[in-house]
């Protein structure tokens, strides 16, 4: 499909006049929908509306089946798996049982990208029309290229589409995104920040130009465009809210919001409803297609069986319990192109031994701790994840990041609203002490403003220790 993120195409967008921006852009919608809504969708999406509210038997034994399936083809298909496999003087009648998961190895970034080639099912060889390719963004610049199959693709709208209908949200409704989407040169400084699909009634904000000065020409757009649903970036979506809040602009009041992509943190969801007056819906997936847990009406996230099998595992390779912090390791089981097994996303997790009240009987998870990376390690061997818990009551604290350069240092950058002083910065070193103890120094800076990633994204906690010096077995 058209990628219009790849820098030519990028530089020739930018180059158009506004109205052939927006032309572009309905093409952009019109070809993307003509890719996913078709009768792998629509079959997907029939069955998900049913399979939802069985019983926790029944997903089990879906997602069981589902999965045995997908490690057999595997073995038989895929060269990076048969040969394994070989080599371990095993077969594909050794699959038997969901715990025969057990016999494939951890599979890390490292690892697909330098057997991308020896990854790729088969039948996808050749089958080009039958092909996604798709790219990972990276938060280090090194993204992966996968393939996804067609059915892959239209299933994975499907289980977003569904995620969406828990809000009330169709797909022919009005939609505003802030979801990285290039579609302002970074060094424009005057509006438009945003291309319009005026045929698919969908609009894309740039999240990189997102400033005081532009904030309420971003507000006035909203207002006139009047959004059913608004999408993207926890942290562009946040200072969206901020303006709103500040301005007392009142007009812009979307049935939902979906946070993706970032972790979302508490303060960020705080503003945001407030904001815009309805309730965040967050959503945890990636590119790869290996896991979907999704926030429900009742703010319970739900991990979910039809999608993928996800395994909850400690710094030992053992399972954890409910309330013990966990890497994910996942197994998307919709993608036959390119199957990726026992994956490492890089994000922690901690399970719930609740259910959900909404009716649903997926397992729970308490909290997304984040990227592995967004964990800050202190000189006496402490693990500490979630730091956005520091900002919650931090009225005058506009946005804030944390850089871990050294183990004995924690940077904490700030940008402060006017009232800041200095009890605030008091009350902020007390309950940094409090979490992270007194092995660690703590250095204050005061910013302007945050820079974000090329891809429009703020990383919350940046850390430069060596992953071997992190929660990682
Ligand atoms: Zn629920």
């Amino acid at each position: 499909m058209v990628s219009y993120s790849e820098s030519k195409w990028r530089r020739f967008f930018w180059r158009l006049p506004k109205f052939l921006q927006d032309t572009a852009a309905s093409l952009y919608g019109w070809h993307l929908d003509s890719k996913i809504f078709n009768g792998y969708y629509r079959k997907t999406y029939k069955f998900l509306e049913e399979s939802q509210w069985h019983s926790a038997d029944k997903l089990r034994d879906y997602q069981g089946r589902q999965l045995i399936s997908f490690l057999r083809y595997a073995v038989k298909n895929v060269p990076y798996y048969r040969d394994y496999f070989a080599r371990q003087s095993l077969t594909v009648e050794d699959i038997r049982t969901v715990d025969d998961l057990k016999l494939f190895p951890l599979l890390d970034k490292e690892t697909v990208r330098f057997n991308a080639d020896r990854l790729i099912a088969e039948p996808y060889r050749k089958r080009t029309s039958q092909v996604v390719n798709v790219h990972t963004s990276g938060t280090t610049g090194k993204g992966l290229h996968l393939k996804l199959s067609k059915e892959a693709f239209q299933r994975e709208y499907a289980f977003r589409y569904l995620h969406l209908s828990w809000a009330g949200i169709k797909p022919n409704m009005k939609m505003a995104f802030f979801a990285g989407h290039p579609v302002t040169p970074p060094e424009r400084l005057s509006p438009p920040f945003w291309a319009e699909d005026k045929i698919n009634k969908r609009i894309y904000f740039s999240s990189q130009h997102i400033t005081n000065a532009t904030l309420p020409i971003y507000i006035d757009k909203l207002k006139e465009f009047k959004p059913e649903l608004i999408r993207g970036y926890p942290s562009s979506v946040y200072l969206i809210g901020v303006g709103i809040l500040e301005h007392g602009a009142k007009g812009v009041s979307p049935k939902a919001v979906f946070t993706n992509s970032e972790t979302l943190l508490g303060y960020q969801r705080e503003v945001i409803e407030r904001a815009f007056s309805c309730k965040v819906f967050d959503w945890y997936g990636n590119t790869e297609q290996v896991a979907n847990i999704v926030e429900c009406e009742r703010g319970n996230r739900h991990v979910k069986a039809e999608h993928s099998f996800v395994e909850f595992l400690k710094q030992d390779g053992m399972p954890a319990k409910p309330g013990e912090l966990a890497e994910m390791v996942c197994t998307g089981f919709g993608n036959y192109a390119m199957p990726l097994i026992r994956y490492r996303v890089g994000d922690m997790a901690v399970l719930s031994d609740r259910g959900c009240s909404c009716g649903r009987n997926d397992l729970i998870v308490d909290k997304i701790v984040g990227r592995v990376e967004d964990i800050v390690v202190t000189p006496d061997g402490r693990h500490v994840g979630r730091l956005d818990h520091l900002f919650k009551d931090m009225l005058n604290v506009k946005e804030a990041q944390i850089v871990q350069e050294m183990i004995e240092e924690l940077k904490i950058r700030i940008v402060k609203r006017k009232g800041f002083n200095d009890k605030d910065l008091q009350l902020l070193e007390k309950e940094a002490r409090l979490r992270l103890g007194n092995s660690i120094r703590f250095q204050f800076e005061f910013v302007d403003h945050l820079e974000r990633e090329p891809s429009g994204k703020l990383r919350f906690v940046i850390s430069r220790i060596p992953r071997d010096a992190q929660v990682i077995f």
